[in-house]
């Protein structure tokens, strides 16, 4: 592809196709090729500022006085335009990321969800009348849109992870200013021609893309967004919460993880194999919910590691793009730097190589083999901290008190997954650990409908499910005297 050839992205605001202020641009980076695909505006605070102030003056316009059904009514339209554009959508960010093209075709297909879920929601955002002890007022609540989001996206499922934020924002009645990964910038843009042909009035959803920490800071730490939701590592988030903290801006914070599967004696080994296999290589691992813990019973330990690294030695690796590969490549160089970083650090602390623990250097790219550690110790840095690709650590133990105790030895708490055919055991384990989802014989399954969040360093607050609405609306309490009498001034209530 020549470089005129290749798709040029500009920002959006106020619903204008433009350069960034400084006129300047950056490659994103085809991870299987190791080539440019496309370029993107390289935006940075002036842009956010020019963003913020559209998403500012589409909350009094237009989209400010429609009410539920009107915004329900376009959501509704966006998802079917989602639909329409699934397969090229996916294509996109196959380029973008490296992803499975089927992995991508499927989530694409799924976005449409969030928008008809979320629109069911919007025009059903009731406040309540509080009877109180007061005869005279009658006192009612109003659920307001919370105003002008900033939503700053990482790379590895870039458009569904926008979505999670935009679908419930939008039922609220909010605009946003969109930063999506440096390493994927296609999809919001993308996202953004999609609004238009919808009907969104101009300026209801902004992007500003850049390279480096630029943009996100300056939204971030911005006097006039109202909420800041974040989807990245815990380190970033960390930083994205003290800046907002200086305005007072509330935050929603989704981060990393290190999660767990339980596996009990007598689990079906199959269907566990499955699901550490969909945990941790799916997605070459890049997810935050990777299921990159095993916690084994000892008694089957060694059952289930060896079907686990039968099948992990027979991933197919490749082009992301064809019908039969099973594993991408490593997203971006940086990434794939950190992935062998870890690799090195567990053997010299002395965790053993079960399958892979290489890179798979004869495919170019960044790939990286489908790597399973045992006797992994619960201080060694690959158990604790998180990779974001696709190695396992396995660690034994001999009873649930103990694999409780492994299971929570961590201050991530996003998700993990019990194996058991004790019906009891599964909810006992299940209440006990301190993770935002468990699953109870499966893994990585999600659904728009489902809150989804994290305890611990895995985050702050809830995307999807009813309550993400609530994230995206401020509370008001009206009071309304009805006497017309008068009252003690230096009295309270
Ligand atoms: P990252 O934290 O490096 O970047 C996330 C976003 O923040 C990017 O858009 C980036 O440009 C921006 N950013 C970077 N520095 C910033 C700063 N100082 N201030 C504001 N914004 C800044 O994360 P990543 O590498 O893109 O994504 C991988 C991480 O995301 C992993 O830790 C993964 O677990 C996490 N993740 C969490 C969830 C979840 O729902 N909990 C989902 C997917 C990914």
């Amino acid at each position: 592809m020549t470089t005129t050839e290749r798709p040029r992205y500009q920002l959006v605001i106020d619903g204008q196709r433009t350069e960034a202020a400084s006129g300047q641009r950056y490659d994103s980076v085809d991870p299987y090729l190791g080539s440019a695909w496309a370029s993107a505006a390289d935006g940075d605070a002036a842009d956010v500022d020019a963003a913020v102030a559209a998403a500012r003056r589409a909350l009094a316009g237009e989209w400010g006085k429609l009410t539920g059904f009107g915004r329900a009514r376009l959501m509704r339209k966006l998802g079917d335009l989602i639909a329409r554009d699934a397969g090229r959508l996916a294509e996109i960010e196959t380029r973008d990321t490296g992803k499975l093209l089927r992995e991508m075709r499927g989530q694409l297909g799924s976005i449409p969800e969030w928008f008809y879920y979320f629109s069911g929601l919007a025009d059903k955002l009731e406040g309540t009348t509080i009877p109180g002890d007061k005869p005279n007022f009658l006192v009612y609540t109003r659920r307001e849109p919370a105003g002008v989001v900033a939503a700053i996206v990482p790379w590895n499922s870039p458009l569904l992870l926008l979505c999670w934020k935009l679908a419930p924002a939008l039922a609220a009645g909010c605009t946003m200013v969109a930063k999506p990964s440096d390493y994927s910038p296609a999809s919001a843009v993308e996202l953004a021609a999609l609004m238009d042909e919808a009907g969104f009035p101009p300026g209801v959803f902004n992007v500003v893309t850049g390279f480096g920490p630029a943009v996100g800071k300056a939204l971030a730490a911005h006097p006039d967004v109202d909420k800041v939701a974040f989807t990245g590592s815990t380190a970033v988030g960390a930083q994205v919460a003290a800046a907002a903290a200086q305005n007072i801006t509330g935050v929603l914070l989704e981060l990393g993880g290190k999660s767990a599967h339980l596996v009990f004696d007598d689990a079906d080994l199959d269907a566990a194999c499955n699901g550490v296999l969909a945990g941790v290589f799916a997605a070459t691992g890049q997810t935050c919910m990777a299921g990159s813990r095993l916690l084994v019973s000892r008694t089957v330990h060694d059952a289930l590691v060896e079907k686990i690294t039968e099948r992990a030695r027979g991933i197919k690796l490749g082009d992301p793009k064809a019908a039969d590969t099973e594993m991408g490549p490593v997203a971006t160089e940086p990434q794939y730097r950190k992935v062998l970083s870890f690799l090195d650090g567990a053997s010299a602390e002395g965790a053993t190589v079960a399958a892979g623990g290489a890179p798979a250097a004869d495919l170019g790219g960044f790939f990286v083999q489908p790597t399973v550690l045992t006797g992994v110790k619960p201080t060694m840095t690959v158990a604790c901290e998180e990779v974001f690709g696709p190695v396992l650590s396995v660690i034994g133990f001999d009873t649930e008190e103990e694999a409780l105790a492994l299971a929570n030895d961590t201050r991530y708490g996003l998700a993990g997954a019990v194996w058991t055919k004790d019906i009891h055991r599964g909810h006992r384990v299940a209440h006990a650990m301190r993770t935002g989802t468990v699953w109870i014989n499966a893994y990585r399954v999600v659904g728009p409908d489902v809150p989804f969040g994290g305890y611990g360093l895995s985050g702050l607050g809830r995307e999807n499910g009813i309550e993400a609405v609530h994230e995206y609306t401020v509370t008001k309490a009206i009071w309304v005297e009805l006497t017309g009498g008068t009252r003690d001034p230096f009295t309270i209530g």
